[in-house]
């Protein structure tokens, strides 16, 4: 995408927040876009306003991609993945350089962003790269801002979320509230367990304890 289609406008960050049920912060960029337009994936810089480095730049927030790929994990597919590649040199090959261009786009975004260097996170990206595979959401956040041919992983998790999501159609329709007022407090706890049975959030939530996506209003919680 282009500058132009990269800065936010306000509508965006008012859907950002419905499809995440909780007002956005520190989003700087869209990573990736519906073909209607609509945010697939929100982009935060690489220092929080609150001062906090953050690794993880390409957040997905379509909630039909989130539900999708949040199925993939609970069927294991990531313990599949990382035992792939201790095995595969190729794919680990490809998977290291997926590590390192997404340390070089989170320094553009922070250079367009108007942040210096965060030498808190050099050399630290997200999701389990380069060696192993903790989090599909961000892999597949970072395929679709990157685009196809930059992480074999996540273009993998893209083809296998195919029956539900693929990236010629618009599946926004009715997905999130369009009604009233965006959300002013976090939600995100509904939001983020969309779709999913009781089986699948178990699964869920092990995951999580093993070092999940990281969510920028939770850094700030957290703090
Ligand atoms: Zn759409």
């Amino acid at each position: 995408m282009d500058n132009a289609q990269r800065t936010p406008t306000p509508q965006d960050l008012d859907t950002l927040s419905r499809q995440l049920g909780r007002p956005v912060r520190d989003v700087v960029e869209i990573g990736a876009r519906c073909v209607c337009g609509n945010p697939l994936v929100a982009t935060t810089a690489p220092r929080l306003g609150s001062g906090i480095p953050f690794p993880t730049t390409f957040y997905l927030t379509h909630p039909v991609i989130t539900a999708a790929v949040s199925r993939l994990e609970a069927a294991g597919v990531m313990t599949e993945m990382t035992e792939r590649l201790s095995r595969d040199s190729g794919l680990a090959e490809a998977y290291r350089r997926a590590h390192e261009a997404y340390l070089q786009a989170r320094n553009e975004v922070g250079a367009r962003a108007g942040i210096g260097e965060v030498p808190e996170i050099a050399g630290v990206s997200a999701g389990g790269m380069p060696g192993r595979v903790k989090c599909l959401h961000v892999l597949v956040g970072h395929s679709l801002a990157a685009g196809p041919g930059v992480n074999p992983l996540g273009d993998e998790a893209l083809e296998r979320i195919a029956e539900w999501w693929t990236p010629d159609r618009c599946y926004c329709e009715g997905v999130w509230d369009v009604q009233g007022q965006a959300p002013s407090r976090d939600l995100s706890r509904h939001t983020r367990t969309q779709g999913l049975g009781e089986a699948e959030l178990a699964a869920k939530r092990a995951a999580r304890q093993g070092g999940h996506e990281a969510d920028p209003a939770r850094e700030e919680d957290s703090k």
